[in-house]
């Protein structure tokens, strides 16, 4: 399909998803088969391409001297885009003050956390590491894979002539996947529309949603604010300095990715396409755009990192609780691993938020009062962190062509 065809297709179907289930409400509910559908299909390559991704992206890479420098140059990205994302929401939360005059009405733990309240550091750690693949795969546990597919591909290309026949081997399953993800970008418009309809037809429709924002709106309105300024101040601003390339085009050809990112809010899911745009349109090498798309669905989320910074100081801020400055680091630090350690899937955020309200002794419930509207603003930050990883490709890239 043409590309700016898709795009506008795109465009129209968030548009009218959005204009359906705002107006009728849960009737669109019968629409939600085909998003799950759609979704299916996205996760159903998911696995196949990580793995294919990461043993392609490591051996192109060539030898281990350049793997560690590029990987070097991917971390010291993703790190400093978190960091820079979880300052912006807890400067925003500090002046915004969504939580003070809020009264919290939720006494229970929600179900999604119950359990949950032991994670700590060092489960993020143990977590790089599967004792059984197959179930990994099956639970779609995609940083184990991931450190897997790495050593492995390392391993390959050690091998001599027997290894470069299994890296090509996979470079094929992994052309296949994308001529695959292409075919599926035909029926995108029309996933796009039934989740997002379906998705607000069962909040209720247009009418409750408003009442929900009525009650914390103050809140959405922090959190969408400072997920805006990083999102089109920062982000484009650290692709130009480093790539020089237009923003706004480079944004307009990846609009498939941002809009699969709000409709199915998970990042995981999304990788297909934003892979696809990354290489088609943004003409972004492939061994760049393998290596460090796979890697930053998986562990750089800027959209989570400043929103569990802002909803921790929300609760403390409802709860009338006075957070000061090296709280507010424990907050900076703890959010920064909550996200590296949130999968990316819908509202991950919110179980590894166990960790942050922990760090600095707030009460669990207080993750209730966050539910009601959690839907939507985990679209928009996984939104964010799709588009994070997209200027990751197009930075790493750049640096890599000009060593
Ligand atoms: N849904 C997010 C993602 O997939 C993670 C989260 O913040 O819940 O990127």
């Amino acid at each position: 399909m043409k590309q700016n065809k898709l795009l506008y297709l795109m465009i129209a179907g968030i548009v009218l998803g959005i204009f359906s289930g705002w107006m009728f409400g849960s009737a669109m509910l019968s629409v939600g088969w085909i998003g799950e559908m759609f979704l299916d299909a996205l996760k159903m390559l998911v696995v196949p391409l990580i793995i294919s991704s990461m043993i392609v992206g490591i051996a192109g890479l060539g030898d281990i001297r350049k793997v560690g420098t590029t990987g070097f140059i991917a971390l010291v990205y993703f790190i400093t885009t978190t960091c820079i994302a979880v300052v912006i929401g807890l400067v925003m939360v500090n002046i915004i003050e969504p939580g003070i005059a809020v009264k919290m009405t939720v006494e229970q733990i929600p179900a999604k956390v119950i359990g949950k309240e032991s994670i700590g550091v060092t489960d993020i750690f143990k977590s790089f590491i599967s004792p059984n693949l197959v179930r990994s795969m099956a639970d779609m546990e995609i940083l184990s894979l991931i450190v897997f597919s790495l050593v492995f591909g390392g391993i390959l290309t050690t091998l001599g002539e027997p290894g470069k026949r299994v890296i090509d081997f996979f470079d094929t399953v992994n052309a296949s996947i994308m001529k695959i993800v292409h075919l599926l970008m035909y029926f995108a418009p029309l996933g796009v529309f039934a989740l997002i309809a379906s998705k607000l037809g069962a909040a209720g429709g247009g009418d409750l949603f408003l009442a929900e924002l009525a009650k914390i709106g103050k809140y959405v309105v922090t959190v969408v604010s400072a997920l805006l300024i990083h999102g089109l101040v920062v982000l484009p601003t650290i692709l130009y300095v480093i790539t020089r390339r237009n923003p706004v085009i480079y944004f307009k050809n990846v609009i498939a990715a941002l809009t699969t990112a709000f409709s199915t809010a998970s990042s995981s899911a999304t990788l297909p396409v934003t892979i696809e745009c990354a290489e088609e349109n943004n003409r972004i090498s492939r061994k760049s755009s393998l290596f460090v798309l796979p890697l930053g669905a998986t562990v750089n989320m800027d959209g989570t990192a400043l929103y569990e910074a802002v909803a921790a100081l929300f609760i403390a801020q409802m709860l009338g609780i006075e957070l000061g400055l090296g709280e507010q680091m424990i907050v900076f630090l703890t959010a920064t691993l909550a996200a590296i350690g949130a999968a990316g899937i819908p509202e991950a955020g919110l179980v590894t938020m166990v960790m942050v309200l922990q760090s600095v002794g707030l009460p669990l419930e207080g993750i209730g009062m966050l539910l009601s509207v959690d839907w939507f603003l985990d679209r928009c930050r996984t939104t964010v962190n799709v588009w994070g990883d997209s200027i990751g490709a197009g930075v790493l890239d750049n640096l890599e062509k000009s060593r």
